[in-house]
C-alpha cells in the first residue's frame, strides 16, 4: 500500500504563551505516531516571531525528531541570516523552509536594497555559506503566486530556486488535485526532478478558509464554497464535509504519484489524524 513508503510531515506556528507552547506539546505528541520525517515551525518575515521560532524548534528537537525552521529572507540582511543559521546549525538543524516571506502591512518594513528581494536568493546565500548543510525546502504554488506577473514567469522562478539549490519543495494548499498534477508535469518540462510535497490544509472553518485563501491565491472550487456555505455554523457537517474531501484528494495524489504529504496543522492534531488514519497511516 502507498502510505507504507511515503512520509508525512506536519507544520506548526509559534505560540505566544508557555500554555500554548505545552498544548502544542501535546499535538506533536499525538502526531509523531505517524512517524513524520521532520516537523516545521513557521516565521514571521524580518524576524517578528524569532524568539516563539526558535523555542518552537528547540522543543522539536528535544522530542528526537527532525526539525525545519521556516526561514523568511524579506527584511533581513544577509549577515543577520547568516547569524541565524548560524545558530541553528549549532542547535542540529539540518532541514530548512527558504522562503522570501511577505512584509507584515502596518510593519513599516519595506524592501531593503541591501536585503535580499527573492527566495532563489536565499537558496544561493545558504549553498554559498553552508554548502550541503541544509536540506532546503522551497514553496511551491500550484495555482501560481498571487503576484505572479503571469504563470509562465512564476513557473521559471520557481525552476530558478530549484536551479539554486532547493533539495524539495512543499506546496501552497490547494483543492484541486489536478493542478498539482499539472504544475508537476510543467516543471519536470524544465528538468526539475525534486520532490514536490502537496500542502495539506485541514479545514475545520469556513470563514477561515475563506480568509486565508484570499491571502494566498488558492482557489476553492464553486461547489465546495457554496456546500460549506451552506451549512453555516454547523461545524460538524462542515467538518464532516472537509475530512472527505481533503481525504479524497490525499488518496488520488498518493496513488497518482505525490511523493509524500505536509500537512498544515494549524496547531491541532484532530482532523490531520483522522485523515492520515483513513489514508491507513
Ligand atoms: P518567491 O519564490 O521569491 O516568489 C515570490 C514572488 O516573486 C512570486 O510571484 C514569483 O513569481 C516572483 N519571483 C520569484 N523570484 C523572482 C525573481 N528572481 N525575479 C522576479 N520575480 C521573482 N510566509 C512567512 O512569512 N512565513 C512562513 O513561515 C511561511 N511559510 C510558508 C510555507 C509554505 C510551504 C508556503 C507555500 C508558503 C509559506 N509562506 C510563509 C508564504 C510565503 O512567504 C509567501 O507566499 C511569499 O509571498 C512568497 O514566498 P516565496 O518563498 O514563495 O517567494
Amino acid at each position: 500500500m502507498y502510505t507504507q513508503h511515503k512520509k508525512l510531515s506536519f507544520e506548526f506556528f509559534p505560540t505566544r504563551t508557555e500554555e500554548g507552547r505545552a498544548k502544542q506539546v501535546i499535538t506533536r505528541k499525538q502526531l509523531s505516531q505517524f512517524n513524520p520525517t521532520f516537523f516545521s515551525c513557521t516565521s514571521g518575515a524580518g524576524g517578528t516571531t524569532r524568539a516563539g521560532t526558535l523555542q518552537t524548534v528547540q522543543d522539536i528537537l528535544n522530542e528526537g525528531i527532525a526539525a525545519a525552521p521556516h526561514l523568511p529572507c524579506i527584511g533581513l540582511l544577509p549577515e543577520e541570516i547568516i547569524e541565524l543559521l548560524n545558530e541553528y546549525k549549532t542547535m542540529g538543524v539540518r532541514h530548512l523552509v527558504a522562503l522570501r516571506g511577505d512584509i507584515p502591512s502596518g510593519s513599516g518594513m519595506g524592501f531593503d536594497a541591501q536585503g535580499l528581494h527573492y527566495a532563489n536568493e536565499l537558496v544561493e546565500l545558504v549553498k554559498t555559506e553552508f554548502g550541503d548543510t541544509f536540506h532546503i525546502e522551497v514553496a511551491a504554488y500550484p495555482e501560481y503566486h498571487p503576484q505572479a506577473r503571469s504563470a509562465t514567469d512564476d513557473l521559471n522562478n520557481f525552476v530558478r530556486k530549484v536551479k539554486a539549490g532547493a533539495d524539495s519543495a512543499i506546496t501552497q494548499y490547494f483543492f484541486n488535485a489536478d493542478a498539482y498534477f499539472r504544475f508537476v508535469d510543467d516543471v519536470q518540462g524544465y528538468g526539475v526532478d525534486i520532490p514536490i510535497v502537496p500542502g495539506i490544509m485541514p479545514i475545520d472553518s469556513f470563514s477561515k478558509l475563506m480568509r486565508f485563501s484570499d491571502m494566498c491565491g488558492a482557489e476553492i472550487p464553486r461547489w465546495l464554497r457554496l456546500k460549506l456555505q451552506s451549512y453555516a455554523d454547523d461545524t460538524a457537517s462542515i467538518k464532516a464535509l472537509a475530512l472527505d474531501v481533503v481525504t479524497e484528494m490525499c488518496e488520488r495524489l498518493l496513488r497518482e504519484g505525490a511523493p509524500s504529504l505536509h500537512f498544515y496543522t494549524l496547531n491541532q492534531a484532530g482532523l490531520v489524524s483522522t485523515i492520515c488514519q483513513r489514508l491507513g497511516y
